[in-house]
C-alpha cells in the first residue's frame, strides 16, 4: 500500500484527488491538508507520497517541506517556471527525495502537446487558444506555456517569426517562446486548449477538452505509483508514457 497525503484537499483538484486515492486498491489516504492545516500531519500519518494541488503562492513552501521530510511529491499546481523548477531540482539532489511535476495530468492533453510538437516542425505560423474557469489564478495556463516551449524546441530556427509578419504584432494575446497565447476565462469551463497551425491554404487544429476533473486522475495516480522510482525532478506526464 502506498500511503498518500493530499495538499489542497478542499480545492477542486484536491477533492478529486482524495476521491481517486480513496478508490485505489493499492493506496491509503493518510492525510488531507487544507490551507490552515499543519503539514506535520503528513509525517504523523506516515505519508510516502504527497499530491500537491494548491496555489502558485503556496507550492514552493509545500514542496520544500515534502523534500525535507523525505515525502516524494506529485505536483500539479501551476506557476512553476524554469527558475522554480531549478530550485526544486536542487532540493531533490540535496535530500534524495523525488518530485514529479506535470502542468497537465490528462492523457489527451499530453497527446495534444505531443502532436502539436510534431506539427511545429512543419508550420511557420501557430497560435494557442486556452480556456479555463474564471477561478483559475494564473494566466496563461501552465499547459499552454509548456506547449509553446515544446513547439519552439521542435521548430527549425527561432520561433519568433511564427505567425507574425515583419513589423506586425499579430492578434492580441501574450507571446511566449515565440507563440501567441490567448487565454479565455469563462464559466462552466474545466480545461480546454486548441493549437492552430496556419499553412498555405490550410489550417491544422489540435484540440483537447477536459470536461471533468476526473480526466486528470489516471495521470495523477500513475505518477503516485511511479514517483518513488524516478530519481530527482521529473517534469511532464509524457515521461511516463511510451510516446
Ligand atoms: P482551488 O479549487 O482554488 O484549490 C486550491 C486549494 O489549495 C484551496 O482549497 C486552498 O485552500 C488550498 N491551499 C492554498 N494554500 C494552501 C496551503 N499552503 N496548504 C494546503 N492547501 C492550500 O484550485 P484547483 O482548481 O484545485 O487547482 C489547484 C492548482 O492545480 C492550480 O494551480 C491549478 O492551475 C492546477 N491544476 C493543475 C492541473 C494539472 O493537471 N496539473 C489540472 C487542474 C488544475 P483555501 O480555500 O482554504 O485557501
Amino acid at each position: 500500500m502506498i500511503k498518500v497525503g493530499v495538499l489542497g484537499s478542499n480545492g477542486r483538484m484536491g477533492t478529486a484527488s482524495c476521491a481517486a486515492v480513496d478508490a485505489a486498491d493499492d493506496m491509503e489516504l493518510v492525510a488531507r491538508i487544507a490551507s490552515k492545516d499543519d503539514l506535520d500531519a503528513l509525517v504523523a500519518g506516515g505519508a510516502g507520497v504527497a499530491i500537491e494541488f494548491t496555489t502558485p503562492d503556496s507550492v514552493m513552501e509545500n514542496v520544500r517541506f515534502l523534500t525535507t521530510n523525505s515525502i516524494h511529491a506529485v505536483v500539479g499546481t501551476t506557476g512553476l517556471d524554469a527558475d522554480r523548477l531549478k530550485t526544486i531540482g536542487s532540493w531533490t539532489e540535496e535530500t534524495g527525495t523525488n518530485v514529479f511535476v506535470a502542468p497537465n495530468f490528462a492523457l489527451g492533453a499530453v497527446l495534444m502537446m505531443h502532436f502539436a510538437t510534431q506539427a511545429a516542425a512543419h508550420y511557420d505560423a501557430a497560435e494557442i487558444v486556452e480556456r479555463h474557469h474564471p477561478g483559475k489564478l494564473d494566466s496563461p495556463s501552465g499547459t499552454s506555456l509548456r506547449t509553446a516551449l515544446l513547439m519552439a524546441g521542435a521548430h527549425d530556427g527561432p520561433f519568433e517569426a511564427l505567425g507574425v509578419a515583419a513589423g506586425h504584432e499579430g492578434a492580441p494575446g501574450e507571446k511566449h517562446h515565440g507563440v501567441t497565447i490567448h487565454s479565455l476565462r469563462l464559466p462552466d469551463s474545466v480545461a480546454h486548449q486548441e493549437v492552430v497551425f496556419g499553412g498555405s491554404g490550410e489550417t491544422l487544429s489540435i484540440r483537447h477538452d477536459s470536461l471533468d476533473r476526473t480526466s486528470f486522475m489516471p495521470g495523477v495516480l500513475m505518477a503516485v505509483r511511479k514517483v518513488s522510482s524516478l530519481p530527482g525532478l521529473t517534469v511532464g506526464l509524457e515521461r511516463l508514457l511510451d510516446l
